[in-house]
């Protein structure tokens, strides 16, 4: 099937996968405690797609021109015996790349192995500051840092290097661990990224002033360690690239908020109850779950993505300056970040 292109004439190409909102965290850029507690409903068992029916829409994707995977959440380790669903998808013959996002608490010596032999091929772990006292602040459940940089180990070990390390950045919450962090991971191997702090979803109290801008961030860091601006590896690429000019390495920024990317956003979404969004901001989604359980053969639910994505004209990030009212938004940890 041809790969279809949107009205802003971006191809889809890319596919993240969230396969559970439920999460062993609290992080509270993205389902603070408060609203995230003991009466909160998540998706029963049967709502989630099966590892069968993630394969099959996968495949579709793969033939509409898909060649990068990731998959996340909600915290995708929380699914039991994901490594079957990486076994499957790793058999895919166009996907030449599929990764996982992960808070990194359940990442053991002995599952980071698992997962790579089933054939995962790269990770990102999040780590938003080595400081234990914020870091568990931060995410919510007095989770310790330590365990978060052992799981790193882990995935390095087991040969998912380089690590990527996901901190998002908080005005005044942990931009103070920004030059600590960057002198722990400065020659690790591992590559640090700073996330400008989004918008995502309504229940993170949002606002501009806890978005600390990339430019400021790098310019801290170039005053201890000076950089230079590297080129990106593919048009799409979300992350700026930067490199240590003594030779300690890479590092990125997300400037999803300062620099928005929509223009070379080819990605698609698909939640853990099987709703396709076209964009992270996006107010609402396309149902794939129901054509998939309802004997909707692989060329119809090819031909109804593509028509979706070829109407799609989502830059909610290059917009978000000059709009006013914007509509009721879905959760990150449910859409996958
Ligand atoms: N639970 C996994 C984790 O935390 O790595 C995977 C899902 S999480 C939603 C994916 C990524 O989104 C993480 O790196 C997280 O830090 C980031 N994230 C969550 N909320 C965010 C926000 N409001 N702004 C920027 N990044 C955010
Ligand atoms: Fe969980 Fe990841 Fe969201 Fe933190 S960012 S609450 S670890 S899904
Ligand atoms: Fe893509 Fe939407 Fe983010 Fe723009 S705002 S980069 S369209 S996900």
């Amino acid at each position: 099937m041809a790969t279809p292109v949107d009205t802003l004439h971006r191809p889809l190409s890319e596919l993240r996968i969230s396969v559970t909102d439920r999460c062993n965290f609290r992080c509270d850029y993205c389902m603070p405690k408060e609203l995230f507690g003991a009466e909160h409903h998540f998706l029963p068992r049967s709502s989630l797609l099966s590892f069968e029916e993630i394969n099959r829409i996968t495949g579709v994707f793969a033939s509409l021109g898909v060649r990068k995977v990731r998959l996340t959440g909600g915290e995708p380790l929380l699914r039991r015996d994901l490594d079957r669903l990486i076994g499957m998808l790793a058999e895919i013959p166009q996907i030449d790349d599929l990764s996982l996002t992960t808070n990194g608490a359940l990442l053991t010596r002995k599952t980071a192995l698992t997962l790579k032999n089933a054939g995962l091929k790269r990770i990102s772990i999040s780590l938003d500051t080595l400081d234990d006292e914020v870091f568990q602040a931060m995410n919510g459940v007095q989770f310790p840092v330590h365990q978060v940089l052992e799981a790193i180990d882990h995935a390095a070990a087991v040969g998912l290097a380089p690590v990527k390390v996901n901190m998002v950045v908080k005005r005044g919450v942990n931009d103070q661990a920004i030059l600590p962090m960057a002198r722990h991971f400065h020659d690790s191997g591992h590559i640090l990224r700073f996330i400008e702090y989004m918008d995502v979803g309504n229940s993170n109290g949002w606002c501009y002033d806890h978005v600390l801008p990339s430019g400021e961030l790098l310019e801290r860091i170039h005053q201890e360690f000076p950089i230079e601006a590297l080129p990106s590896n593919h048009s799409s690429e979300v992350a700026k690239r930067w490199r240590y000019l003594d030779g300690g390495g890479e590092i990125g920024v997300i400037t999803s908020v300062t620099e928005p990317f929509c223009k070379g956003c080819t990605r698609a979404r698909i939640s853990a109850a099987g709703t396709l969004h076209t964009c992270l901001f996006a107010s609402h989604g396309h149902d794939l779950r129901k054509p998939l359980r309802s004997g909707t053969s692989d060329e119809q639910l090819g031909q109804l993505i593509s028509g979706w994505w070829k109407q799609r004209e989502d830059r909610y990030s290059a917009l978000r300056t000059s709009q006013k009212a914007i509509p009721a938004k879905i959760e990150m940890s449910y859409i996958g970040g």
